[in-house]
């Protein structure tokens, strides 16, 4: 399929390019030092990584202990009562840790112990990425140090005692503000020092090249099998599929399946309490092209052109840019960015437990209450939601914020 030029039958083969661009966004902005640890990595992920062993241990290891792949389930009661187009959604609340980060921690840790590393180093905000890693580099028997702010470690206990059950090194970071970006600075220093016996692992579809590029392909099984999985429940491809984005893993996962369908596609971003600069996080509805964290990509930016302060209901989505490559399917229009606010994520987290007894996990509800609304506007056809994680590290905010509705 092609469409505003850019084709998408061979669209994988050339985006990003060798040097890591999505048409003009991505690329790697960072120190002659790092730079060279990125070629390591790059290097490391096109031998490595293509290798039949690789492919098939990786494959093993979803089936076995990911327990993938995650199925897709029906929401006939919710579609019925909203009596417009049936709505599914893609499981990745059932992968192994109740969310879909497994899926590149796993590929990146499986890729250090391939390399020979014993180490994998890595920030956390709200500590899911960090969980997500600290899992994998038990199974891949690889050291594990997490960098995370001294605020968050306040606010995230039990993320925190995860990480340390599983053998992971928790690092307090106490400089600056004590939360996500001072974390993100300690931990590229760490790697700066470290990266012949470690790698650094990150969190979603951002950073430099070739982070972008990896974690898509590391998600990307989200899905190929969704496609084939709804194919076969259906005999039809989905009219519209919808993910929540962040930094956007889970959506590049589940786009990837359909990119050249006649499909039409929705990235979800959150608007918190509306569209004051400060009170949201959609950074593709309103921010501009900008750089930051080694990366060129569509940010929301402050007076000063820094990154702005953001907000969200779901810590998940709180982040002031979004991958490179949702910036470029973002500009050719192949897929649509839009947004939902906390409140309508809040409705839909109930409507979803209440209907169809799945507890969501609250970035995921943004897709969710799009889709509801989608599927209203319809009338017919069918929508897939990627259920990006589950909600059970959400249920003392949701009962102290909102209560039982
Ligand atoms: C981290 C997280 C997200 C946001 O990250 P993306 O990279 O945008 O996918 C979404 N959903 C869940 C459940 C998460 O844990």
């Amino acid at each position: 399929m092609t469409y505003n030029n850019i084709d998408f039958e061979t669209y994988f083969k050339n985006y990003p390019d060798a040097n890591g661009y999505f048409g003009k966004y991505g690329g790697s902005f960072v120190s002659p030092e790092l730079q060279t640890a990125m070629e390591e990595i790059n290097d490391a992920y096109r031998t490595i990584c293509k290798s039949r062993k690789f492919i098939s241990e990786l494959r093993r290891i979803r089936k076995e202990f990911q327990g993938r792949p995650t199925p897709i389930s029906h929401l006939e009661r919710l579609s019925n009562k909203l009596g417009g187009a049936q709505l599914y959604v893609k499981r990745e609340d059932l992968n192994h840790t109740g969310a879909h980060k497994l899926n590149h921690c796993m590929g990146e840790a499986l890729l250090a112990k391939y390399m020979g590393k014993k180490k994998v180093i890595a920030e956390t905000g709200a500590g899911q990425h960090g969980v997500a890693l600290a899992t994998a580099a038990a199974y891949c028997g690889l050291e594990c140090d997490i960098y995370m702010g001294a605020v968050d470690i306040k606010k995230q206990a039990p993320n925190v005692a995860r990480m340390k059950i599983l053998g992971a090194n928790v690092i307090e970071v106490t400089e600056g503000l004590q939360t996500l970006k001072e974390a993100v600075d300690a931990a590229f220093a760490a790697y700066c020092h470290e990266y012949k016996d470690a790698i650094y692992c990150i969190g979603s579809v951002l950073g430099p090249h070739p982070f972008p590029m990896m974690v898509r392909e590391f998600q990307k099984v989200v899905g190929i099998e969704a496609r084939e999985q709804f194919l076969e429940m259906t005999g039809e491809l989905p009219d519209a599929v919808v993910a929540c984005v962040g930094g956007g893993s889970n959506a590049m996962g589940m786009f990837s399946g359909f990119l050249n369908d006649p499909v039409e596609i929705y990235g979800i971003e959150p608007l918190g309490r509306g569209p004051a600069l400060g009170d949201h996080a959609a950074s593709l509805k309103y921010g501009e092209e900008g750089i930051m964290h080694g990366f060129n990509s569509i940010m929301l930016k402050d007076e000063n052109g820094d990154p702005a302060p953001v907000y969200s209901v779901a810590s998940g989505l709180d982040y002031p840019s979004s991958g490179p490559e949702h910036a470029f399917l973002h500009d050719c229009g192949r897929v649509k960015y839009d947004v939902i606010t906390d409140e309508e994520t809040i409705d839909a987290f109930f409507e979803l437990a209440r209907m169809e007894g799945i507890i969501p996990a609250i970035e995921s509800a943004h897709a969710v209450a799009y889709g509801m609304k989608l599927a209203k506007e319809m009338g017919r056809g069918s929508v897939l939601i990627n259920l990006s994680g589950r909600g059970d590290k959400d249920m003392d905010y949701i009962i102290e914020h909102y209560g039982i509705r």
